[in-house]
């Protein structure tokens, strides 16, 4: 790893400045939460900042803070594992999510934020021996490579699947993220946090440089109900091959408002909008949780090595919407 310098601000507010200032003296310089990910891409030469500018002993937005109508405001130095603790009644889909990430070491320390803002798992991008597109090379390596855990959606430009477990329930449950700036700070719903390729192949989120997430509110309107689950290889800590988290109000036992988003199948969480329009309005049983599964795979343009996932992708659609309503899915163990 090439030697850095690190910083340590006294506030959220001089960060933004000290990430801005680098900027100004072309000093390459980068956020720190808990460094799980950053750092793997330093050992890795994947990245080599001259500063690192480590948010992790501050101390606000470093909490859970409920409203009195149920919302929640999240800090960006939450651990994934205080989340999956504390918001199992509230917020299952959230929850789950975290639960489900990584091992319990990574949990316990990795941060909410850096969780949504970690880069991409492809192994062209992340070896130091490749240049692609998103590198500044000229093409897409894994579409005529090696590409069985890439994206089967939205896969044209840069088939990245967008590793955030937090990111797939945070859309699904229509979060809004608040970031922090010098010039000031801006409130985005969840869905347009993420970005495609073909807005940015350098970035995955709309964050501009130097700017921070800060905190990240959910409202629990009432009747809310949502689940997250994932289909990996091993049932060991593991990326998923396949996720899937939903939401919807239960009103007079019809699913209303449903939003259904997919994971680790496209460069961004992805809504399955003809899986919704199916479900909207509807009471949810196996026949109709299993048509959504199919319908979720409206668009889907598999690459040579990856069309195993869209069986997996109709499986946890369907595993999903069921867990949600509260029915079995056939993967229970026998009582
Ligand atoms: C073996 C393994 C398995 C894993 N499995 C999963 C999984 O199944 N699902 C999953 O979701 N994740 C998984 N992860 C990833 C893990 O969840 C992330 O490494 C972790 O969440 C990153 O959080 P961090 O606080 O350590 O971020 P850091 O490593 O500190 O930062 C990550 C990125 O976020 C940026 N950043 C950090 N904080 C902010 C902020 N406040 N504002 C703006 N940018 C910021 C940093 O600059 C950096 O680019 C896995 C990791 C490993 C090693
Ligand atoms: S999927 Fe994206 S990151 Fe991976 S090789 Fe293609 S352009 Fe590069």
């Amino acid at each position: 790893m090439k030697s850095f310098e690190r910083i340590q601000p006294k506030s959220w507010e001089d960060a933004a400045l000290r990430l801005a200032a680098a900027r100004e003296k072309k000093i390459s310089s980068e956020a720190k939460g808990a460094g799980t990910e950053l750092l793997d891409r330093m050992k890795e030469y994947n990245l080599a900042p001259d500063q690192v500018v480590d948010l992790r002993r501050l101390t606000s937005h470093s909490s859970l803070q409920r409203n009195s109508s149920g919302g929640l405001s999240i800090g960006a130095l939450v651990t994934l594992s205080t989340i999956a603790s504390a918001l199992k009644a509230d917020f299952p889909a959230l929850a789950d999510a975290c639960e489900g990430a990584a091992t319990p070491q990574i949990r316990n320390a990795a941060t909410l934020a850096g969780n949504l803002c970690q880069r991409p798992r492809c192994w062209y991008f992340r070896s130091a021996e490749f240049q692609c597109l998103k590198k500044g090379g000229v093409e897409c390596l894994a579409k005529s490579g090696e590409n069985e855990f890439h994206a089967v959606f939205g896969n044209n430009t840069c088939a990245i699947v967008h590793p955030s477990a937090a990111g797939v329930a945070l859309v699904a449950l229509n979060a809004r993220i608040e970031t922090l700036a010098p010039g000031g700070g801006r409130m985005l719903a969840a869905a347009d946090f993420f970005v495609r390729p073909e807005v940015d192949i350098f970035a995955e989120n709309a964050l501009r440089p130097g700017e921070l997430v800060v905190e990240i509110h959910l409202e629990k309107p009432q009747g809310l109900r949502s689940a997250y689950r994932k289909i990996k290889q091993k049932q060991s800590f593991d990326w998923p091959l396949a996720d899937a988290a939903v939401s919807w109000r239960a009103e007079g036992g019809a699913a209303k408002d449903v939003r259904i988003v997919i994971g680790s199948s496209a460069p961004v969480p992805f809504r399955a909008k003809a899986a919704e329009a199916l479900v909207e309005g509807k009471r949810i049983d196996a026949a109709l949780a299993a048509r959504a599964g199919q319908a979720a795979l409206e668009g889907a343009t598999p690459l040579g090595k990856n069309a195993y996932k869209l069986p997996m992708v109709a499986a946890v659609v369907r595993r999903t919407l069921l867990a949600a309503a509260g029915l079995p899915d056939g993967t229970e163990e026998p009582a």
